[in-house]
C-alpha cells in the first residue's frame, strides 16, 4: 500500500507527495468517493491522507482517502447547493484580516470561525498592515482582539512592511500544519512570502479598495515551511454564506453562546424573542459581545431569508 499527502488541488488533479519516499506526483481520482451526505464540488481536500497506485503513464492513482482528523468546508461560491473542501487535517487556521486597506468587513471574521468551530480547530487572527494604523485603527484593533482572545481565540497584529509580529507569527506556525485565508488583499500572499522566502508568490498591487481585489491564489497549496511545519495557502474570500446550516448549527458553534445555553429556559433557544435566555442576559451584563451577538443575528436572517425564498420559489 503507497499512502500520499495531497498536496495541491486543481479541480481535476491533485498533486501527492508520498509519504515515505517524498516523491511528488501527480494524480487522478477513481470512481466514486463517499461524501458523508456532503455534496462536494471536490471529494479531496489538500492534507488529505490517500492511497494511491502508480498507473503506466506515470499518472497517479488516488484509490482511497483515509479517515479525515478534521476538515474546513464552505459554500461553494460557484454552486450554491454544493459544498467545497478547503483543507483537511490541520492543527490549526489563520485568518488574515486588515482594519484598512481595505476595510474589515462587517461580520467576515465571526462567519470564519462558524467553519473552524464544528471541530474546534485552534484559529489565529492577524490583523495585518498595521505600519496603516493610526490611532482610531489601533483601538478598533484592541476592541476586537478583547473580544476574541476573551472567548479563546488568538490574534496578532502585524505589518509585512516592517516585519512586525512575523518573529511571534514563526513561533506560532513552527512544526504546525496550518491552514491560511482571508479575503482579497489583506497580505495574505505578503505574509507566506515572508514566511517562506524562496516561495516568491506574486502579490496584487491593488489600487481599488473596493473589495473586489483580484485573486492571487486560485487553488489551496500545501507549502513546507523553512523549519518545520506546513502552510496551506487557499484562495482569497469573497464571501461566506451559510445558507446550508440550520440555525442551532449557527448558535451552536457560537462558543460562547453554546457554552451559556445551558442556563436557557429552551433547549433549542435561538436568543431572540425566547424569555430567560441566557446568552442575552450575559451580553446585558457585559460578558458576551454584542458584536458577536449582532453579527450573529445577522447570519441567521440571512439564512431564514433564504430558506423563505426557496420554499416560495416552490410555488
Ligand atoms: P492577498 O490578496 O491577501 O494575498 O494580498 P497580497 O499579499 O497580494 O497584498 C495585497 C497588497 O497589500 C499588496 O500591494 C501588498 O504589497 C500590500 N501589503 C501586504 N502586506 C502589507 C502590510 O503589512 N502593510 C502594507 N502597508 N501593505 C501591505
Ligand atoms: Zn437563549
Amino acid at each position: 500500500m503507497t499512502e500520499a499527502i495531497v498536496t495541491k488541488s486543481t479541480g481535476k488533479l491533485y498533486t501527492i507527495r508520498d509519504i515515505t519516499s517524498g516523491e511528488i506526483y501527480t494524480s487522478n481520482i477513481r470512481g466514486k468517493f463517499r461524501t458523508h451526505g456532503l455534496k462536494l464540488t471536490n471529494p479531496v481536500a489538500v492534507g488529505d491522507k490517500v492511497v494511491y497506485e502508480m498507473q503506466a503513464d506515470g499518472v497517479a492513482m488516488i484509490t482511497k482517502i483515509l479517515p479525515r482528523i478534521n476538515y474546513v468546508v464552505r459554500q461553494s461560491p460557484r454552486k450554491k447547493h454544493f459544498m467545497h473542501l478547503l483543507a483537511s487535517n490541520i492543527d490549526q487556521a489563520i485568518v488574515v484580516v486588515t482594519i484598512v486597506e481595505p476595510n474589515l468587513k462587517q461580520g467576515f471574521i465571526d462567519r470564519f470561525l462558524l467553519m473552524t468551530e464544528p471541530y474546534d480547530i485552534p484559529v489565529l487572527i492577524i490583523f495585518n498592515k498595521q505600519d496603516l494604523y493610526d490611532e482610531k485603527e489601533l483601538s478598533m484593533y484592541q476592541f476586537l482582539s478583547d473580544i476574541y482572545t476573551k472567548i479563546g481565540y488568538t490574534t496578532l497584529l502585524t505589518s509585512t512592511e516592517t516585519g512586525d509580529g512575523m518573529e511571534a507569527l514563526r513561533a506560532l506556525v513552527n512544526d504546525k500544519m496550518t491552514l491560511i485565508a482571508g479575503q482579497s488583499g489583506v497580505g495574505k500572499s505578503s505574509i507566506i512570502n515572508t514566511l517562506i522566502p524562496e516561495l516568491n508568490i506574486s502579490t496584487k498591487f491593488i489600487s481599488d479598495y473596493s473589495g473586489k481585489g483580484q485573486h492571487t491564489t486560485t487553488f489551496a497549496e500545501m507549502h513546507d515551511l523553512p523549519d518545520r511545519g506546513q502552510l496551506i495557502d487557499t484562495p482569497g474570500i469573497k464571501t461566506l454564506s451559510y445558507n446550508h446550516l440550520e440555525v442551532m448549527d449557527v448558535s451552536h458553534n457560537f462558543r460562547e453562546f453554546f457554552t451559556h445555553s445551558d442556563l436557557c429556559k429552551y433547549n433549542n433557544c435561538s436568543h431572540r424573542e425566547e424569555p430567560q435566555c441566557a446568552v442575552k442576559k450575559a451580553i446585558e451584563e457585559g460578558s458576551v459581545s454584542e458584536l458577536r451577538y449582532h453579527n450573529y443575528l445577522q447570519i441567521i436572517e440571512d439564512i431564514e431569508n433564504q430558506n423563505y425564498w426557496e420554499r416560495i420559489k416552490e410555488y
